[in-house]
């Protein structure tokens, strides 16, 4: 059986007005993801019959399963009941269950149903209620045959926290039901890069990230580290992890260090662990990254033992220049009792072509290694990404025979 295509429908003018943030329709995709359904489509729609009439009916030829969210309140400007019903022909026809139902959570407020909300009873003939424990919202489940195929629509509140119960406890197992993949499992691999650009990483695996490929491999950046995410089905834990393994070998061989874990961690983690694995000590002097490398090395619980000592200073000395920078590094080894030192020099300006450069070096017993860098980027990120590349280079310093 091919692939599920889904669309997602938002449903309100706080969404279209910008008010509020469509965040449902994130957190939605970020299930179906996980079940092995592709969303094709994100829609968002104001309160509005005719529009929402027309959307229902797009969706329907161009997914398989289609979710709304929104627009099944009481309210006059709640339309997502009877657009359904129009955008299929159909008329509505009320619950009495959940009606009872409704009238039951007012009772238990201590007050008699508004006669507004018997329309919350109300469904679109040839649909089912997603019970909802909690609001006098239901949802629908509606079963439709169009075309050659079958097509499912699920309708539910806007309200997040309502819209996930009834998602755990109705859709999903509804959904893994029609077994969206023909598999009975979804299984992700990760691999984490850092020290390589998007467009070359790309350029270095052409084959890798093409989107037909199977297993498919996603490739997001965030703060100049790279995720690839391989994405495998199977029957068992066992068939993913062969169907994925071809494709990792040749990644690793593709970008050697460059990958610096085959988990969801950040690359301090990987530094306070090879710190802790040879039980030795960093000492960090800092100016340019503004005490951000410190900070993230704290980041990571138990590294306390493994850090000797953390500076920060607005400057690393009257009248800095990265010629004096290896000279500072090992002085401020010297006065330090530990097995590696990094030092983070002041930001400089150079050449209008190249913007501004950051050095960073690393000192142990036998060596000095400096390394330069662009301070490039937007603003928000470029301190993030000079902590992280000089992080980087005590990682890779350390994984060298030198080091
Ligand atoms: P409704 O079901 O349209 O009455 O929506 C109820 C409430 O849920 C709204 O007032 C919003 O606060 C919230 N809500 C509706 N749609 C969304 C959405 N797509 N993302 C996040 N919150 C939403
Ligand atoms: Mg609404």
């Amino acid at each position: 059986m091919p692939y599920l295509i889904a669309e997602i429908i938002s449903i309100g003018d706080e969404l279209t007005s910008g008010q509020r943030l469509d965040t449902n329709s994130q957190w939605i995709s970020q299930q179906l993801g996980a079940i092995g359904v592709r969303v094709l489509f994100h829609t968002t729609v104001a309160d509005d019959l005719a529009a929402n009439i027309s959307v229902f009916q797009h969706a329907i030829t161009r997914a398989d399963l289609v979710i709304t969210t929104g627009g099944l309140g009481p309210t006059a400007d709640d339309l997502t009941r009877e657009s359904l019903a129009s955008a299929l022909g159909v008329d509505l026809y009320q619950d009495n269950a959940e009606l009872d139902h409704i009238k039951e959570l007012f009772a238990k407020r201590g007050r008699e149903m508004p006669p507004k909300n018997a329309s919350q009873a109300q469904f679109p003939v040839g649909s089912i209620p997603v019970h909802n424990p909690e609001g006098t919202a239901p949802g629908i489940d509606h079963k439709v045959a169009k075309d050659s195929g079958s097509k499912r629509i699920f309708c539910l509140p806007g309200v997040p926290a309502e819209l996930k119960q009834m998602w755990s406890q109705a859709v999903e197992p509804a959904i893994l039901e029609m077994n969206p993949n023909g598999k009975s499992m979804i299984k992700h691999f990760v691999i984490k890069t850092f020290g390589m650009g998007e467009s070359d990483m790309e350029r270095a695996l052409p084959d890798i990230i093409r989107r037909d490929r199977k297993p498919t491999v996603g490739i997001t950046a965030s703060y100049a580290t790279i995720t690839l995410r391989i994405t495998t089905e199977g029957d068992t834990t066992e068939e993913c992890e062969l169907q994925a393994a071809d494709t990792i070998k040749t990644i690793e061989n593709c970008l050697g260090n460059i990958i610096y874990a085959h988990h969801e961690c950040e690359i301090q983690e990987i530094v306070a662990q090879q710190l802790s694995d040879s039980d030795c000590r960093l000492a960090v002097l800092e100016s340019g990254t503004r005490g951000l490398v410190s900070h993230n090395l704290h980041s990571v619980a138990d590294i306390g033992n493994s850090i000797d000592h953390c500076e920060l200073r607005s400057s690393l000395c009257d009248g800095y220049t990265p010629d004096k920078l290896e000279q500072l590094a090992k002085d401020f080894h010297n006065s330090h009792d530990a097995h590696f030192s990094m030092v983070v020099g002041d930001v400089m300006e150079s050449t209008k072509e190249a913007g501004p450069l950051i050095h960073v070096a690393i000192v142990s017993e036998r060596e000095t290694q400096i390394e330069e860098f662009r301070f490039t980027g937007h603003s928000d990120i470029r301190i993030a990404k000079a902590a992280k590349q000089a992080i980087n280079c005590l990682r890779l310093f350390m994984l060298s025979p030198s080091g």
